[in-house]
This record gives structure tokens, C-alpha cells and sequence, in this order.
């Protein structure tokens, strides 16, 4: 027996981080307390009990190794994770981005937890971070307000908020397919996109439904923030400009319906959002508009006229700690070492960081526990590079980040080949593979 077995840590919340660092610290013998507080409280954006419930798009990004993020589940899947692997196994079509059945991952993730004799799983609201015990705080973006305070209260600095939002869902027997067609851009992979065409005409009626259609009342806290650059709202996009949708995510290039070879002037993309593919959601749509307005627009979009809609856009708050202040590369706290903290609340932004930085907690924490050196991956890695980037002390005006190029390391190449960007992307992934392969065996 190690010096880590029988011993005890407390994970808190059961969402994606919190379901994976617990998997990871019962592998190496540790017993886990994993605390929940739906459906006692609820967040506001989870719509079910269920752990590790995705709430808004069913996409996990692409997993093109080349890709950003795709290069992140790669290294995931060679350092074992349990919900990339649980992802894979449930996957729906979705080109080359790895999207899944919300239902059913979560409810294989709730067999793996009920069935590992080392985790408990525990319904109940933490209000303080528990004192002298071993502790992963993985409560997310929608941390409950009474241990946010207590986050607040323990970190002594200031919590940032900022804004995510969710898009509408739509069942795809309502979709009128005399106009919407099935399309991948360029044709590239499975054509399981569905597209709904516009000509300038409609575009242009739909523009000013949405840019006059009313928002809901942000809160006073929620009135002061930024929103987050990669997650903005639709109607806060076409804000911007008449054209911005048109460049950004209705953008028609590639997008030509067989049946007329006609390239649109806008195309509304939908993605398949569940196994059975009878929901799909308005890629790029998330939304802060009021439900009858969101009726209305997505009703004024060619193809959606008699769309029923499943599930409309929301808006919520998004908390994180101030990181670079707080931890290390390790997702250890600075000030207590049996403390970690794990997903979003730790500005690794987005569904696969999330569920990347729980692995890296429940990994270390178990190290933690038997005296092992820690884990510290280095920049070449793209896990490596997100802990680096957001434990780093010199980091001024932190705010999350997603998996990027921007923050790995740099390739040490001439400037041609730092110009062609396939061929750079392709050896940056190599690189942190090759590195992965080399030092570590799932
Ligand atoms: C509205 C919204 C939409 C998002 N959409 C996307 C998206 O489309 N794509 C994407 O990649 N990312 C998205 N994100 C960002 C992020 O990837 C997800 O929030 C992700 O679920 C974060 O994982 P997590 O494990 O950190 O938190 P969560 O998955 O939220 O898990 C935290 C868990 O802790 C529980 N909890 C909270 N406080 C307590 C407490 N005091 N005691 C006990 N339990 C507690 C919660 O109920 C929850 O189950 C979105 C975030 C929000 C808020």
C-alpha cells in the first residue's frame, strides 16, 4: 500500500473538472468526498442533477490534432483522461469537432462514479472551503454565492466576472428542408451541418428584427463587465456592424445548397446537439435577447419559420480566480498546498480545458498526498501551456483563456516555415505528442 491510499480529499462540484479530478485521484487509490449541490440549489444555466453536465453547446471543439484545441485531447488521451475517453464513446456528428450526446455522457460518467468504491458522491452545498482536509475546488464558472464569498474571503483579491451565453436549441422535425440543406464548408468531412440560406434581402430584414429586438435587464455587477471575446452574444456581434455576422458566424463562403449551386448572401448554421439528432442548435447564436424576441428572429431565419424551439438563449455570469496571484503551473495553491483548484474557475476556459485542468488537479493532489514531486507540464504541451499561462505572476490584466497557439512555446524554425502555417501547426503538435509519448504511459 502507498502513503496515499485511505487517505480522503474533498472535490467540490460535480460538474467536468470535478467529475475527472475525482476519477483520477480514486485511480491512484485516493477516497473522495465529491459534493454537489444540485438540485438542493441550482445554478441557473444547468438544466439537469446530472454531473458533468455540458449546459450550453455540445461541442468540445475540434479534434484535428493540429488544431488547438484538438491537440489538447490528444494529450489528454495520452495522460488517461476518463471524460475525453467517455466523449469519444458518445460522439455525434459534427464534422471534425468532437461533439456529443449530452444525456448520455453524463449519465456514463454517473455510472463511472457510482460504481468506483472510492467516491462518494455527496448532494450537498459547500459554503466554506473545508479547513485542515486535503481540498479541490472545482465549483465552476457558477460558483454558489456563499462559497464564492468564502473564495473571496481566503484569496483576499477581488473576484472578475464576466459574461458566457447559451444559443438556442431548435427540433430539427420543425425545420422546413424546401429550404434549409445539409452542407460541410468546402464539402470538408460529413456534410452533417445544417444550413439556412439568406439572400441580402432577408439578411437584412433579419438584422433589424435582431439589432431592435429587446435584451434582457442585466444585473448592476453583470452592467460593469466585459464580455468575453470568443462567447459574445449575437446581438452584441451585430452591434458591431451590418456586415459582422456576414464575416463571422454566418458567413456563407463554402456553404452551397446542390440543389440550386447557389452561394448565399448569409447561411444560419445548425449543429446536431443530441445522438438521436433530433435537436440542433444556432451555431454562434448564444443570446441575451428576451425569449419572445429570440422567437421572432429565429422564426424570421428561411427554413426555421415553424422552427419549435427546445431551449432558449440565456446569459450568465462567469466567475474565476485571479490565478497568476493564487497558484502554480501545478493548480496548487500558493498559501495552502493541500488545496487545488480545477476548470473554469481557474480562467482555463471552456469545455475540454475544463475537464483538462481536473485531470491535472486530480493527478497532482494524489502526488500531493504521497510526497511525489508535481507535476509541471511544460509549454510545448498545450496543458502545459494553458497552467503556465495562468500561474504566471506577471500576468497583469488576467482573463481565462481557451486552448491557443499564441501561448505554447515558441518553434525554433526559419521564417518560412513559420509562414505556412499547416506545416507549423503540424510540427507544434508533433512536438508536444512526441514529448507526451516519451515521458508518459496512460
Ligand atoms: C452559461 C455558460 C455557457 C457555457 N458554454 C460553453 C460552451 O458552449 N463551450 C465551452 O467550451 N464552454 C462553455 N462554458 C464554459 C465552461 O466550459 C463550462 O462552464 C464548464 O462546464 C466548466 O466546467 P467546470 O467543471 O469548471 O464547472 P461546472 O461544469 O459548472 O461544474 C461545477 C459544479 O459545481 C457545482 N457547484 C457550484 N458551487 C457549489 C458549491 N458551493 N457546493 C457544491 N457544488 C457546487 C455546480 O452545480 C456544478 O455542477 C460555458 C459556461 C457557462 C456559464
Amino acid at each position: 500500500m502507498t502513503d496515499v491510499e485511505n487517505k480522503k480529499v474533498i472535490v467540490i462540484g460535480a460538474g467536468l473538472a470535478g467529475c475527472e479530478a475525482a476519477l483520477q485521484l480514486a485511480k491512484k487509490g485516493v477516497y473522495v468526498d465529491l459534493y454537489e449541490m444540485r438540485p438542493h440549489k441550482t445554478t441557473g444555466a444547468h438544466a439537469t442533477q446530472n454531473p458533468a453536465e455540458f449546459v450550453c453547446s455540445n461541442s468540445l471543439g475540434s479534434s484535428d490534432p493540429t488544431n488547438a484545441s484538438g491537440l489538447l485531447k490528444q494529450e489528454m488521451k495520452i495522460l488517461g483522461s476518463y471524460l475525453i475517453e467517455i466523449a469519444e464513446a458518445v460522439k455525434v456528428p459534427a464534422g471534425n469537432a468532437l461533439a456529443i450526446d449530452r444525456e448520455m455522457f453524463s449519465q456514463k460518467v454517473s455510472e463511472l462514479l457510482e460504481n468506483n468504491d472510492k467516491i462518494t458522491l455527496i448532494r450537498e452545498e459547500i459554503t466554506q472551503i473545508p479547513q485542515d482536509v486535503p481540498v479541490i475546488v472545482a465549483s465552476g464558472p457558477l460558483t454558489s454565492d456563499s462559497l464564492a464569498q468564502d473564495i473571496k474571503d481566503f484569496t483576499g483579491s477581488e473576484h472578475l466576472h464576466f459574461f458566457d451565453a447559451i444559443a438556442p436549441i431548435v427540433e430539427k422535425d420543425s425545420i422546413n428542408f424546401d429550404i434549409a440543406f445539409y452542407a460541410s464548408r468546402y464539402d470538408k468531412g460529413e456534410a452533417s451541418y445544417i444550413n439556412c440560406p439568406m439572400n441580402k434581402e432577408q439578411y437584412e430584414k433579419f438584422y433589424e428584427i435582431l439589432t431592435n429586438a429587446p435584451r434582457i435587464e442585466l444585473k448592476k455587477f453583470e452592467k460593469d463587465d466585459k464580455f468575453f471575446e470568443s462567447c459574445l452574444p449575437v446581438e452584441v456581434l451585430a452591434s458591431r456592424g451590418v456586415d459582422t455576422l456576414r464575416y463571422g458566424p454566418m458567413k456563407p463562403v463554402g456553404l452551397v445548397d446542390k440543389r440550386t449551386n447557389v452561394e448565399n448572401y448569409a447561411v444560419v448554421q445548425l449543429r446536431q446537439d443530441n445522438l438521436s439528432a433530433s435537436m440542433y442548435n444556432l451555431v454562434g447564436f448564444q443570446t441575451n435577447l428576451k425569449w419572445g424576441a429570440q422567437k421572432e428572429l429565429v422564426h424570421s431565419i428561411p427554413g426555421l419559420e415553424n422552427a419549435n424551439i427546445l431551449r432558449y438563449g440565456v446569459m450568465h455570469r462567469n466567475t474565476f480566480i485571479n490565478s497568476p496571484e493564487l497558484l502554480n503551473a501545478t493548480l496548487q495553491c500558493r498559501k495552502r498546498p493541500n488545496l487545488f483548484f480545477a476548470g473554469q474557475i481557474t480562467g482555463t476556459e471552456g469545455y475540454t480545458e475544463s475537464i483538462a485542468s481536473g485531470m491535472l488537479a486530480g493527478i497532482n493532489m494524489a502526488k500531493f498526498l504521497n510526497n511525489e514531486e508535481l507535476l509541471v507540464l511544460p509549454k510545448v504541451t498545450m496543458l502545459g501551456a494553458l497552467t503556465n499561462y495562468i500561474s504566471n505572476p506577471e500576468q497583469k490584466h488576467f482573463q481565462p483563456v481557451n486552448s491557443n497557439w499564441g501561448i505554447v512555446e515558441e518553434l525554433i524554425v526559419d521564417k518560412k516555415i513559420k509562414k505556412n502555417k499547416k506545416l507549423k501547426n503540424e510540427m507544434l503538435s508533433n512536438r508536444s505528442i512526441e514529448y507526451l509519448k516519451n515521458n508518459f504511459k496512460a
